[in-house]
Protein backbone atom coordinates (compact mmCIF):
# COMPACT_ATOMS: atom_id res chain seq x y z
CA UNK A 1 0.00 0.00 0.00
CA UNK A 2 1.22 3.74 -0.96
CA UNK A 3 2.19 5.65 2.43
CA UNK A 4 0.20 8.70 2.76
CA UNK A 5 2.11 11.86 1.77
CA UNK A 6 2.69 14.77 4.71
CA UNK A 7 4.33 18.08 3.63
CA UNK A 8 6.02 19.62 6.77
CA UNK A 9 6.86 23.61 6.34
CA UNK A 10 9.34 25.05 8.42
CA UNK A 11 12.14 22.70 10.18
CA UNK A 12 12.26 24.26 13.77
CA UNK A 13 11.11 22.77 16.88
CA UNK A 14 7.85 21.70 15.05
CA UNK A 15 8.78 20.47 11.55
CA UNK A 16 11.83 18.40 12.66
CA UNK A 17 10.03 16.70 15.78
CA UNK A 18 6.94 16.17 13.65
CA UNK A 19 8.61 15.12 10.43
CA UNK A 20 11.02 12.77 12.19
CA UNK A 21 8.21 10.95 14.18
CA UNK A 22 6.36 10.30 11.04
CA UNK A 23 8.95 9.09 8.79
CA UNK A 24 8.40 5.25 9.24
CA UNK A 25 4.65 5.76 9.19
CA UNK A 26 4.18 8.54 6.15
CA UNK A 27 5.88 9.55 2.83
CA UNK A 28 7.43 12.39 4.82
CA UNK A 29 8.50 15.56 3.24
CA UNK A 30 9.96 18.78 4.99
CA UNK A 31 10.71 21.64 3.43
CA UNK A 32 12.83 24.42 4.87
CA UNK A 33 14.27 27.50 3.55
CA UNK A 34 17.59 26.97 5.86
CA UNK A 35 20.08 23.83 5.19
CA UNK A 36 20.81 23.78 9.56
CA UNK A 37 18.54 23.62 12.13
CA UNK A 38 19.30 26.45 14.93
CA UNK A 39 18.62 26.08 18.64
CA UNK A 40 17.73 29.88 20.04
CA UNK A 41 18.17 28.79 23.68
CA UNK A 42 21.84 28.14 23.22
CA UNK A 43 22.39 31.20 21.35
CA UNK A 44 22.22 33.33 24.04
CA UNK A 45 25.27 31.84 25.55
CA UNK A 46 27.25 31.65 21.91
CA UNK A 47 27.07 35.12 22.43
CA UNK A 48 29.96 34.73 25.84
CA UNK A 49 31.11 30.86 24.66
CA UNK A 50 31.45 31.39 20.56
CA UNK A 51 32.64 27.86 20.79
CA UNK A 52 29.23 26.47 21.18
CA UNK A 53 28.29 27.82 17.73
CA UNK A 54 29.94 24.43 16.15
CA UNK A 55 27.52 22.56 18.82
CA UNK A 56 23.71 24.17 17.95
CA UNK A 57 23.86 24.53 14.18
CA UNK A 58 22.50 21.28 13.38
CA UNK A 59 22.34 20.46 8.79
CA UNK A 60 19.87 18.52 8.24
CA UNK A 61 21.44 16.12 6.35
CA UNK A 62 20.91 12.68 8.60
CA UNK A 63 17.44 13.90 10.24
CA UNK A 64 14.84 11.49 8.28
CA UNK A 65 15.71 8.23 6.91
CA UNK A 66 13.21 6.96 4.71
CA UNK A 67 11.54 10.85 4.04
CA UNK A 68 13.48 13.71 2.69
CA UNK A 69 14.18 17.50 3.90
CA UNK A 70 14.07 19.41 0.48
CA UNK A 71 16.36 23.07 0.59
CA UNK A 72 13.65 25.89 -0.01
CA UNK A 73 11.08 28.52 0.90
CA UNK A 74 7.72 27.83 0.12
CA UNK A 75 5.40 30.11 -1.32
CA UNK A 76 1.81 28.80 -1.82
CA UNK A 77 -0.29 26.00 -0.19
CA UNK A 78 -2.92 24.56 -1.49
CA UNK A 79 -4.98 21.43 -0.29
CA UNK A 80 -3.42 19.32 -2.23
CA UNK A 81 0.23 20.37 -2.77
CA UNK A 82 3.04 22.81 -1.49
CA UNK A 83 5.02 25.16 -4.18
CA UNK A 84 8.11 26.43 -3.40
CA UNK A 85 10.05 29.59 -5.18
CA UNK A 86 12.02 27.78 -7.18
CA UNK A 87 8.98 26.75 -9.16
CA UNK A 88 9.04 23.01 -8.05
CA UNK A 89 5.72 21.32 -6.28
CA UNK A 90 5.06 18.72 -3.52
CA UNK A 91 2.01 16.76 -3.60
CA UNK A 92 0.19 16.32 -0.04
CA UNK A 93 -2.74 14.38 1.75
CA UNK A 94 -1.69 16.17 5.07
CA UNK A 95 -0.21 19.45 5.20
CA UNK A 96 1.52 21.26 8.45
CA UNK A 97 2.69 24.53 8.31
CA UNK A 98 4.91 25.68 11.21
CA UNK A 99 6.85 28.62 9.73
CA UNK A 100 7.97 29.94 13.11
CA UNK A 101 8.85 33.28 14.20
CA UNK A 102 11.87 35.98 13.14
CA UNK A 103 13.75 37.36 16.52
CA UNK A 104 15.91 40.15 16.95
CA UNK A 105 19.57 39.18 15.99
CA UNK A 106 21.82 37.56 16.49
CA UNK A 107 19.14 35.63 18.21
CA UNK A 108 18.33 33.34 15.49
CA UNK A 109 18.66 33.07 11.91
CA UNK A 110 17.18 36.24 10.23
CA UNK A 111 17.04 35.05 6.73
CA UNK A 112 17.84 31.84 4.97
CA UNK A 113 21.69 31.85 5.73
CA UNK A 114 23.02 30.03 8.36
CA UNK A 115 26.82 31.81 7.42
CA UNK A 116 24.83 35.25 8.28
CA UNK A 117 23.76 33.90 11.40
CA UNK A 118 27.24 32.61 12.24
CA UNK A 119 28.74 36.02 11.64
CA UNK A 120 25.86 38.41 12.83
CA UNK A 121 26.48 36.15 16.41
CA UNK A 122 30.35 36.37 15.97
CA UNK A 123 30.25 39.66 15.38
CA UNK A 124 27.80 40.81 18.21
CA UNK A 125 30.08 38.46 20.74
CA UNK A 126 33.26 40.76 19.72
CA UNK A 127 31.42 43.40 20.67
CA UNK A 128 30.01 42.15 24.07
CA UNK A 129 34.06 41.37 24.73
CA UNK A 130 35.16 44.65 24.72
CA UNK A 131 31.94 46.55 25.68
CA UNK A 132 31.78 47.84 29.09
CA UNK A 133 28.40 48.45 29.80
CA UNK A 134 25.38 46.53 28.56
CA UNK A 135 22.08 47.76 28.44
CA UNK A 136 19.04 44.72 27.69
CA UNK A 137 15.92 46.02 26.79
CA UNK A 138 13.49 43.37 27.42
CA UNK A 139 13.12 41.20 30.53
CA UNK A 140 11.03 37.91 28.79
CA UNK A 141 12.96 34.95 29.37
CA UNK A 142 15.40 35.91 26.49
CA UNK A 143 16.13 39.01 28.61
CA UNK A 144 16.77 37.65 31.60
CA UNK A 145 18.54 34.82 30.49
CA UNK A 146 20.95 37.00 28.43
CA UNK A 147 21.56 39.32 31.35
CA UNK A 148 22.13 36.25 33.62
CA UNK A 149 24.76 34.75 30.97
CA UNK A 150 27.30 37.81 30.38
CA UNK A 151 27.44 38.74 34.31
CA UNK A 152 27.74 35.16 34.82
CA UNK A 153 30.53 34.67 32.06
CA UNK A 154 31.88 38.24 32.10
CA UNK A 155 31.68 39.93 35.86
CA UNK A 156 32.31 43.42 36.34
CA UNK A 157 30.24 44.69 33.30
CA UNK A 158 27.61 47.34 34.32
CA UNK A 159 24.50 45.42 32.92
CA UNK A 160 21.18 46.95 32.71
CA UNK A 161 17.83 44.66 32.43
CA UNK A 162 14.82 46.61 31.60
CA UNK A 163 11.19 45.69 31.72
CA UNK A 164 7.56 47.85 31.60
CA UNK A 165 6.68 45.23 33.46
CA UNK A 166 6.11 45.53 37.17
CA UNK A 167 7.53 42.98 38.03
CA UNK A 168 9.74 39.74 36.37
CA UNK A 169 7.59 36.91 35.27
CA UNK A 170 4.34 38.69 36.12
CA UNK A 171 2.16 35.65 34.89
CA UNK A 172 4.02 32.71 36.91
CA UNK A 173 3.83 33.39 41.00
CA UNK A 174 5.43 35.98 42.42
CA UNK A 175 7.98 34.31 44.56
CA UNK A 176 9.45 32.87 41.21
CA UNK A 177 10.15 36.61 39.86
CA UNK A 178 11.75 37.67 42.63
CA UNK A 179 14.07 35.32 43.46
CA UNK A 180 15.33 35.61 40.31
CA UNK A 181 15.48 39.47 40.21
CA UNK A 182 17.34 38.51 43.70
CA UNK A 183 19.82 36.36 41.73
CA UNK A 184 20.43 38.41 39.00
CA UNK A 185 21.08 41.38 41.72
CA UNK A 186 23.26 39.79 43.21
CA UNK A 187 25.47 38.60 40.06
CA UNK A 188 25.53 42.62 39.86
CA UNK A 189 22.89 43.51 37.29
CA UNK A 190 20.73 46.40 37.67
CA UNK A 191 17.01 45.26 37.17
CA UNK A 192 14.63 48.48 36.42
CA UNK A 193 10.75 47.36 36.29
CA UNK A 194 7.84 49.03 35.29
CA UNK A 195 9.58 51.94 32.57
CA UNK A 196 9.05 51.37 29.00
CA UNK A 197 11.79 52.03 27.11
CA UNK A 198 10.61 55.34 24.87
CA UNK A 199 13.43 55.65 22.04
CA UNK A 200 14.99 52.31 20.83
CA UNK A 201 16.59 52.99 17.65
CA UNK A 202 16.54 49.79 16.18
CA UNK A 203 14.09 46.57 17.06
CA UNK A 204 15.98 43.76 14.86
CA UNK A 205 19.67 44.27 16.18
CA UNK A 206 21.75 45.55 18.94
CA UNK A 207 23.29 48.75 18.98
CA UNK A 208 25.82 51.40 20.64
CA UNK A 209 24.37 54.34 22.24
CA UNK A 210 21.50 55.21 24.92
CA UNK A 211 17.93 54.83 25.36
CA UNK A 212 15.53 57.01 27.41
CA UNK A 213 12.82 55.67 30.09
CA UNK A 214 9.43 56.54 30.79
CA UNK A 215 10.94 58.44 33.94
CA UNK A 216 13.00 60.79 31.17
CA UNK A 217 16.58 59.03 32.77
CA UNK A 218 18.83 57.99 30.16
CA UNK A 219 20.56 55.02 30.34
CA UNK A 220 24.36 54.67 27.94
CA UNK A 221 25.71 51.31 27.12
CA UNK A 222 28.84 49.96 24.96
CA UNK A 223 25.49 47.82 23.42
CA UNK A 224 21.81 47.81 23.59
CA UNK A 225 20.01 44.44 23.16
CA UNK A 226 16.92 44.66 21.96
CA UNK A 227 14.90 41.47 23.39
CA UNK A 228 11.39 42.55 22.97
CA UNK A 229 9.76 39.39 21.73
CA UNK A 230 9.36 36.82 18.35
CA UNK A 231 7.11 37.82 15.23
CA UNK A 232 5.07 35.16 13.85
CA UNK A 233 5.79 34.19 10.22
CA UNK A 234 2.42 34.24 9.06
CA UNK A 235 2.51 35.36 5.23
CA UNK A 236 2.32 31.63 3.96
CA UNK A 237 -0.53 30.71 6.32
CA UNK A 238 -2.77 33.96 5.59
CA UNK A 239 -2.98 32.93 2.44
CA UNK A 240 -5.13 30.29 2.74
CA UNK A 241 -9.08 30.44 2.74
CA UNK A 242 -10.56 31.09 5.78
CA UNK A 243 -7.94 31.97 8.20
CA UNK A 244 -7.76 34.69 10.98
CA UNK A 245 -5.14 36.77 12.68
CA UNK A 246 -5.51 36.58 16.55
CA UNK A 247 -3.88 38.00 19.08
CA UNK A 248 -0.41 38.55 18.38
CA UNK A 249 -0.75 38.53 14.52
CA UNK A 250 -0.87 34.14 15.35
CA UNK A 251 -3.68 32.70 13.27
CA UNK A 252 -6.86 31.20 14.85
CA UNK A 253 -7.06 27.33 14.71
CA UNK A 254 -10.12 25.11 14.73
CA UNK A 255 -10.06 22.35 18.04
CA UNK A 256 -7.46 20.29 15.90
CA UNK A 257 -4.78 22.88 15.20
CA UNK A 258 -6.55 23.48 11.34
CA UNK A 259 -6.55 27.63 10.14
CA UNK A 260 -8.18 27.56 7.37
CA UNK A 261 -11.24 26.00 5.13
CA UNK A 262 -8.83 23.24 4.36
CA UNK A 263 -9.64 19.83 6.56
CA UNK A 264 -6.12 18.05 6.13
CA UNK A 265 -4.16 21.52 6.74
CA UNK A 266 -2.60 22.02 10.23
CA UNK A 267 -0.53 24.70 12.23
CA UNK A 268 1.08 24.33 15.61
CA UNK A 269 4.38 26.42 17.04
CA UNK A 270 5.16 30.23 17.38
CA UNK A 271 2.87 30.71 14.18
CA UNK A 272 -0.94 29.38 16.12
CA UNK A 273 -2.77 31.32 18.79
CA UNK A 274 -4.27 28.33 20.75
CA UNK A 275 -3.94 29.66 23.86
CA UNK A 276 0.11 28.46 24.25
CA UNK A 277 2.99 30.90 24.39
CA UNK A 278 5.60 31.34 21.97
CA UNK A 279 7.76 28.87 23.49
CA UNK A 280 9.42 25.44 22.72
CA UNK A 281 7.93 24.22 26.17
CA UNK A 282 4.87 24.72 23.56
CA UNK A 283 5.72 22.77 21.48
CA UNK A 284 6.29 19.87 23.85
CA UNK A 285 2.53 19.79 23.71
CA UNK A 286 1.13 19.77 20.70
CA UNK A 287 3.92 18.00 18.64
CA UNK A 288 2.79 14.49 20.17
CA UNK A 289 -0.57 16.02 19.83
CA UNK A 290 -0.41 16.40 16.52
CA UNK A 291 1.84 13.38 15.75
CA UNK A 292 -0.70 11.11 17.67
CA UNK A 293 -3.63 12.62 15.59
CA UNK A 294 -1.90 12.62 12.60
CA UNK A 295 -1.00 8.77 12.84
CA UNK A 296 -4.62 8.36 13.12
CA UNK A 297 -5.40 10.04 10.34
CA UNK A 298 -3.26 8.89 7.90
CA UNK A 299 -4.84 5.21 9.02
CA UNK A 300 -8.18 6.79 7.51
CA UNK A 301 -9.80 8.01 11.33
CA UNK A 302 -11.83 11.34 10.37
CA UNK A 303 -9.84 14.15 12.48
CA UNK A 304 -12.59 15.36 14.25
CA UNK A 305 -13.20 11.76 15.80
CA UNK A 306 -9.93 12.62 17.30
CA UNK A 307 -9.32 14.09 20.99
CA UNK A 308 -9.02 18.13 19.98
CA UNK A 309 -5.81 19.95 21.33
CA UNK A 310 -6.05 21.17 24.84
CA UNK A 311 -2.93 24.09 25.37
CA UNK A 312 -1.54 24.06 28.78
CA UNK A 313 -2.71 25.78 31.82
CA UNK A 314 0.24 27.22 32.78
CA UNK A 315 3.08 26.12 31.15
CA UNK A 316 6.21 24.96 33.25
CA UNK A 317 9.55 27.35 32.08
CA UNK A 318 13.24 27.23 32.62
CA UNK A 319 15.26 30.15 33.79
CA UNK A 320 18.98 29.47 33.87
CA UNK A 321 21.24 32.76 34.76
CA UNK A 322 24.31 31.12 33.08
CA UNK A 323 25.19 27.49 33.58
CA UNK A 324 24.93 27.46 37.57
CA UNK A 325 21.96 29.89 39.08
CA UNK A 326 18.63 30.28 37.54
CA UNK A 327 14.79 29.41 38.46
CA UNK A 328 12.28 26.94 37.00
CA UNK A 329 8.70 26.95 37.91
CA UNK A 330 7.81 23.39 37.23
CA UNK A 331 3.89 23.58 38.86
CA UNK A 332 6.66 24.74 42.16
CA UNK A 333 9.23 27.30 42.28
CA UNK A 334 12.79 25.11 42.04
CA UNK A 335 15.93 27.14 42.54
CA UNK A 336 19.65 26.90 41.31
CA UNK A 337 20.02 22.64 40.93
CA UNK A 338 16.76 21.70 39.41
CA UNK A 339 17.31 24.55 36.75
CA UNK A 340 21.14 23.92 36.12
CA UNK A 341 20.58 20.13 35.63
CA UNK A 342 17.77 20.29 33.98
CA UNK A 343 18.72 23.50 31.70
CA UNK A 344 21.57 25.51 32.50
CA UNK A 345 24.44 23.08 32.00
CA UNK A 346 23.82 21.63 28.94
CA UNK A 347 20.92 23.59 27.49
CA UNK A 348 19.49 20.37 25.90
CA UNK A 349 22.39 20.67 23.37
CA UNK A 350 23.22 16.88 23.49
CA UNK A 351 19.36 16.34 23.05
CA UNK A 352 19.31 17.88 19.85
CA UNK A 353 22.49 16.32 18.33
CA UNK A 354 21.53 13.04 19.01
CA UNK A 355 17.29 13.85 17.06
CA UNK A 356 19.70 15.10 14.62
CA UNK A 357 22.08 11.95 14.04
CA UNK A 358 24.92 12.97 15.86
CA UNK A 359 26.81 10.63 17.51
CA UNK A 360 28.86 12.87 19.84
CA UNK A 361 25.75 13.90 21.70
CA UNK A 362 27.04 13.31 25.03
CA UNK A 363 30.18 14.43 24.72
C1 LIG B 1 16.93 33.57 21.87
C2 LIG B 1 15.73 32.69 22.07
C3 LIG B 1 15.73 31.79 23.10
C4 LIG B 1 14.63 30.96 23.31
N1 LIG B 1 14.66 30.12 24.37
C5 LIG B 1 13.59 29.34 24.63
C6 LIG B 1 13.63 28.45 25.73
O1 LIG B 1 14.62 28.37 26.45
N2 LIG B 1 12.52 27.71 25.97
C7 LIG B 1 11.42 27.78 25.19
O2 LIG B 1 10.44 27.09 25.47
N3 LIG B 1 11.36 28.60 24.10
C8 LIG B 1 12.43 29.38 23.80
N4 LIG B 1 12.40 30.21 22.71
C9 LIG B 1 11.26 30.20 21.80
C10 LIG B 1 11.43 29.12 20.70
O3 LIG B 1 12.66 29.28 20.03
C11 LIG B 1 10.27 29.15 19.71
O4 LIG B 1 9.06 29.07 20.41
C12 LIG B 1 10.39 27.98 18.72
O5 LIG B 1 11.53 28.16 17.90
C13 LIG B 1 9.14 27.86 17.86
O6 LIG B 1 9.24 26.75 17.05
P1 LIG B 1 8.52 26.72 15.62
O7 LIG B 1 8.79 25.35 15.04
O8 LIG B 1 7.13 27.20 15.72
O9 LIG B 1 9.28 27.83 14.74
P2 LIG B 1 10.81 28.11 14.45
O10 LIG B 1 11.69 27.40 15.40
O11 LIG B 1 10.90 29.57 14.29
O12 LIG B 1 11.05 27.42 13.03
C14 LIG B 1 10.40 27.83 11.87
C15 LIG B 1 11.19 27.32 10.69
O13 LIG B 1 10.43 27.55 9.51
C16 LIG B 1 11.31 27.94 8.47
N5 LIG B 1 10.51 28.68 7.48
C17 LIG B 1 9.79 29.80 7.69
N6 LIG B 1 9.12 30.15 6.58
C18 LIG B 1 9.43 29.21 5.63
C19 LIG B 1 9.04 29.00 4.28
N7 LIG B 1 8.17 29.82 3.67
N8 LIG B 1 9.54 27.94 3.61
C20 LIG B 1 10.42 27.10 4.22
N9 LIG B 1 10.82 27.24 5.51
C21 LIG B 1 10.32 28.28 6.20
C22 LIG B 1 12.36 28.78 9.19
O14 LIG B 1 13.55 28.85 8.43
C23 LIG B 1 12.53 28.02 10.50
O15 LIG B 1 13.56 27.07 10.42
C24 LIG B 1 13.50 31.05 22.47
C25 LIG B 1 13.50 31.95 21.40
C26 LIG B 1 14.61 32.77 21.19
C27 LIG B 1 14.61 33.74 20.04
Amino acid sequence: MTKKKIVIVGGGYVGFEVAKKLDAYADVTLIEQREAFVQPPAAIRALVEPTLLDKIILPYDNLLESGKVVRGRAVSISQTQVSLDSGAVFPADFIVIATGSSYAAPFKPSGDSIADFRQASMDVSGRLARATSVAIVGAGAVGTELAGEISAAQPGKTITLISSDDTLFPKYPAGFGTQLKRKLERLGVTVILGQRVQDLRHLDRPYEGSVTLADGSVITADLVFPVIGSKPQTSLVQSLPGVTSGTAGRVETDKWLRPSDYPNVFVAGDIANVGDGMTIVATTRQNPWLIKTLKKVIDGASVEKQKPYVPWKRAPILVPLGPVIGNSWLFATFGDWITRMMKGKALFIPKYRRAFGFTDADK
